[in-house]
C-alpha cells in the first residue's frame, strides 16, 4: 500500500507517491488562478494510476484546521480557503484524507526521519521570508484548538516593535526572517548604497563592520527567540532549517556561542530536508 504527500504552495502544488517511507515519485503542477481542486484530481488521478492508496496527506501554506481538515488562512491560495479539501479528495479517492500547516508537516519530517529523529519532543524552526514553526511532541504535530499551534513567529519580542502582517506589532518574524534582513539593510543607508541582499550581506561580515553589525542583530533576535521557546517547550532539540540558513556556516557558530550563554541548556542543529520536508511530512499524517 502507498500513501501520497501533497504540498500546496502559493506558487506550487508538488506530490509524491510513498511506500512506506520511501519516496517512490514525485510530480509538481504551478498553483493554478482557478479551480485548483479539480485541477488537483486530475493531476493525482494519473499520478496515482491503478495503485492501491493507503491515505493521502496534505500539507498547506496558511493557517490550516486539521480537525476540520480545512485551509482557514492563505494569502497565496484564497480559493481554497474554507473548501472541503479532505473531504472532497477522500470521496474522490476512497482513502483517508489528512491536512496539516506546511512548517508542522516539515517539522513531522524532521521528526521522523531527519535532525530530530529519536527524539521525544522537538521544534522545527523555518526561517524564510518569515518564520514558521512546528512542535513535535511523542511523533505528533502539536496543532492546538484552531491550528495556530506552532506559529511561534508571531510571538512578540518586541513590545510596539515593527508592524507584521498578522496584525499585532514586533513579532519574533519581523527581527529573524528574509524579510527583516531585508528591512535592516533598507534601514541602513551604507547596506542600500552597497546594493547588499539578504543573500549576501553575510558574506561581507569580515571586512564590513556594517554587515557585521546587522548579523549580531539577526543572530542576537534569533537566540532569543529559542531560549524563549526552550523556557516554554523545553524541547529535547530544535531543528533550524529555511532559505535563510543557506548562509547559516557563516553565523552559525556564533548563534551556537551566543546560545551556549544562556542559562539554560539547548540544543540545536540544522535541518536535514530542504525542499522536500513538508511534502514527506504530510505523508506522514495519514502513516
Ligand atoms: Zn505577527
Amino acid at each position: 500500500m502507498h500513501t501520497i504527500g501533497i504540498d500546496i504552495g502559493g506558487t506550487k502544488v508538488k506530490y509524491g507517491l510513498f511506500a512506506e517511507d520511501v519516496l517512490i515519485k514525485v510530480g509538481e503542477m504551478t498553483t493554478p488562478p482557478s479551480e485548483i481542486v479539480e485541477r488537483l484530481i486530475r493531476e493525482l488521478r494519473d499520478f496515482i494510476g491503478e495503485k492501491a492508496i493507503k491515505g493521502i496527506g496534505i500539507a498547506s501554506a496558511g493557517i490550516v484546521n486539521a480537525r476540520e481538515r480545512k485551509i482557514k488562512k492563505a494569502a497565496n491560495i484564497q480559493q481554497i480557503v474554507n473548501v472541503s479539501l479532505g473531504e472532497m479528495l477522500e470521496y474522490e479517492f476512497k482513502a483517508p484524507v489528512m491536512l496539516g500547516n506546511d512548517a508542522n508537516c516539515a517539522a513531522l519530517a524532521e521528526a521522523k526521519l531527519g535532525a530530530a529523529k529519536g527524539t521525544d519532543s522537538s521544534i522545527c524552526i523555518t526561517i524564510g521570508t518569515g518564520i514558521g514553526g512546528g512542535i513535535i511532541y511523542k511523533g505528533n504535530v502539536v496543532n492546538g484548538r484552531n491550528g495556530y499551534g506552532g506559529e511561534v513567529g508571531h510571538m512578540v519580542v518586541v513590545p510596539n516593535g515593527t508592524p507584521c502582517g498578522c496584525g499585532r506589532s514586533g513579532c519574533w518574524e519581523r527581527y529573524a526572517s528574509g524579510t527583516a534582513i531585508q528591512q535592516m539593510i533598507d534601514q541602513n543607508s551604507v547596506l542600500t548604497a552597497k546594493k547588499y541582499t539578504p543573500n549576501n550581506v553575510f558574506k561581507h561580515v569580515n571586512e564590513d563592520n556594517e554587515c557585521k553589525n546587522l548579523m549580531n542583530q539577526f543572530v542576537d533576535s534569533l537566540g532569543n527567540g529559542l531560549v524563549n521557546l526552550q523556557y516554554i517547550f523545553d524541547p529535547d532539540v530544535f531543528v533550524v532549517g529555511g532559505g535563510v540558513t543557506d548562509s547559516s556556516e557563516i553565523w552559525w557558530n556564533q548563534l551556537t556561542e551566543k546560545l551556549s550563554q544562556a542559562n539554560i541548556s539547548i540544543n540545536v542543529r540544522q535541518a536535514h530536508f530542504q525542499n522536500n520536508a513538508s511534502m514527506i511530512g504530510a505523508s506522514y499524517l495519514v502513516k
